[in-house]
């Protein structure tokens, strides 16, 4: 025993077979460093009672009680969906964290990877460069690519009630605007990285978390209290809420929560086209009841993501098949609600644009005709707007839906819960490597000024472009698709919101 030290003696050599377990409770030991000359803590494996030696060291045994009572990790990531499979495979890839224990908790059963089939899932994404590479960086990317995607080349998006349209591509379509990828495809991906690292980051399934006691300052030794269904208790430094959109963990977080609900549903389908072609465009046209979107699987298969009110998007579900195709198509193609005087003042706008910058603004492509859709394969979800004040608090940071839901027209809500993965990452990565404990609240303050700066300003145009196109009253409409192709027609801004929804 060295003066000045508390001393553990372990008998139940199975608790300490981890170096880190060991480590984990010599970070105990400059606590008591002044107060303490020489303590002699025992632990006994039968009775799983602690003893100590000398008069101050009573409150001593009741933490160390404490924190062998419940299992302790330097990182628990709450949900494993896509955000928070990703922000542990993040962590776990880092070499600045190796040392840290990390555990993920998902409520749902392991991961298994269907045999990849002809038939397409309904649930797909549009995820952005900036996506691509993160998921690069711990590899789950190569996965992906290895299984299957659809890379975009265009944007095409118009509406019902003029002709004014916008595209989005790069110079010569040399680069990918985005990448149209299968939700289980990506899941898949990220689990096949975790599995690789599974010295370092545990995944426990099945694990439905019931109550989280959150710190009040978040010191050296008050950590999060995590209680799961099954009684099971843990403790963490850093708990990461990544619980999706009814998150618990922000609920305990206590913070303020704008939300609401629109009165819009999405469907989602896999459609077959009549014919097959490069399909490397993807389409969405705004009508008053919501934006139709046309995302590319395959030459001749795309996936719809449908918005409609959600009395329209009942009736819709209740179709038969046929004639939900039917429907589709008139709503792709009906040119009814043209305004005339709309259509002439966009006529004269483009002629005068024409002379001052030739070439400029976009050729405007017709989309694809549906041919039909894949059994069963619609499925209808509500669609809402939440936002929490605040990401962060003592020992806890919000990823994802658990922090912000968005509508999805944009095709942005998991794109930014990635946003979100790397900007956390990097200031956890940069402030242990600094020397900092793993739950210090400066560097999870950062994170929430960076993502919010990012993300509301965002929510506020997607929201905005939601109710912009949700009418057909001329004056709008008129200023609405001036607007639009006055946009189309200067480059700068265009690569302006590129770079942003890439970001
Ligand atoms: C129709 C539609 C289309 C969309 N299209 C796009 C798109 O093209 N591009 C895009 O970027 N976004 C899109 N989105 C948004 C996207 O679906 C979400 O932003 C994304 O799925 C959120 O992921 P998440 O991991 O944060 O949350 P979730 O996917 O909700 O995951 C949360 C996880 O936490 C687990 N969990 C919850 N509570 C507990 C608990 N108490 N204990 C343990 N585990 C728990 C759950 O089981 C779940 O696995 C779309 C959304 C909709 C509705």
């Amino acid at each position: 025993m060295f003066p000045g030290c508390l001393s553990i003696f372990c008998q139940d050599a199975i608790k300490f077979t981890s170096i880190r377990k060991v480590r984990q409770l010599c970070r105990i030991i400059p606590y008591n460093r002044s107060c303490c000359p020489v303590t002699y803590v025992f632990f006994n494996s039968e009775t799983r009672h602690l003893s100590s030696t000398g008069s101050r060291h009573q409150q001593v045994g009741e933490d160390i009680e404490q924190s062998l009572t419940a299992e302790v990790w330097d990182i628990v990531v709450s949900g494993g969906g896509l955000v928070g499979s990703a922000m542990a495979c993040v962590l776990g890839y880092s070499s600045v964290l190796l040392d840290k224990k990390i555990l993920m908790l998902e409520t749902g059963p392991p991961f298994s990877q269907k045999p990849l089939t002809e038939k397409y899932s309904n649930r797909v994404f549009a995820l952005t460069p900036a996506t691509r590479d993160l998921l690069n960086s711990f590899k789950a990317w190569d996965n992906i690519c290895s299984v299957r995607l659809k890379p975009v080349k265009r944007m095409q998006v118009w509406e019902a009630c003029s002709d004014a349209t916008i595209s989005f591509q790069h110079t010569g379509m040399l680069h990918d605007v985005a990448y149209i990828v299968e939700n289980e495809v990506i899941l898949g991906g990220v689990m096949e990285q975790l599995a690789k690292i599974s010295d370092r980051v545990t995944v426990l399934n099945h694990a439905k978390v019931t109550e989280y006691v959150l710190p009040k300052q978040g010191g050296i030794n008050e950590w999060v209290e995590i209680k799961l269904e099954n009684g099971r208790k843990l403790k963490t430094k850093l708990l990461i809420g990544a619980d999706g959109m009814r998150s618990l963990v922000r609920k305990t977080m206590n913070v303020n929560y704008t939300a609401w609900n629109y009165d819009q549903k999405a469907i989602v389908a896999t459609l077959k086209l009549s014919e097959p072609t490069e399909n490397n465009v993807a389409w969405q046209r705004f009508i008053s009841t919501g934006p139709i979107a046309l995302l590319p699987l395959s030459d001749d298969q795309s996936s719809l993501v449908w918005t409609a009110t959600s009395e329209l998007a009942d009736q819709l579900m209740a179709m038969p098949e046929d004639n939900f195709v039917d429907a589709l198509n008139s709503a792709i193609w009906d040119e009814s609600k043209k305004n005339p005087i709309v259509e002439k003042t966009l006529g004269t706008l483009n002629s005068f644009l024409n002379t001052l910058w030739p070439g400029e603004g976009s050729v405007r492509q017709l989309p694809p005709n549906i041919l039909s859709i894949d059994e069963g394969s619609r499925a209808c979800f509500p669609l809402g707007l939440g936002h929490a004040a605040h990401y962060v608090a003592p020992r806890v940071a919000l990823v994802g839906d658990a922090a912000h839901r968005i509508h999805p027209l944009a095709g942005q809500g998991v794109n930014l819960g990635f946003g979100d993965v790397q900007a956390l990452a990097k200031l956890l990565v940069n402030s242990v490597y600094d020397g900092n404990d793993i739950g210090t609240l400066e560097p999870l303050l950062e994170y929430e000024t960076e993502r919010q700066r990012h993300i509301v300003p965002t929510m506020c145009v997607i929201d905005g472009l939601n109710r912009l196109y949700s009418t057909d009253l001329l004056p709008v409409v008129l200023l609405r698709s001036l607007g639009l192709h006055l946009t189309d027609t200067f480059r700068p801004i265009k690569e302006r919101i590129i770079s942003h929804a890439s970001s």
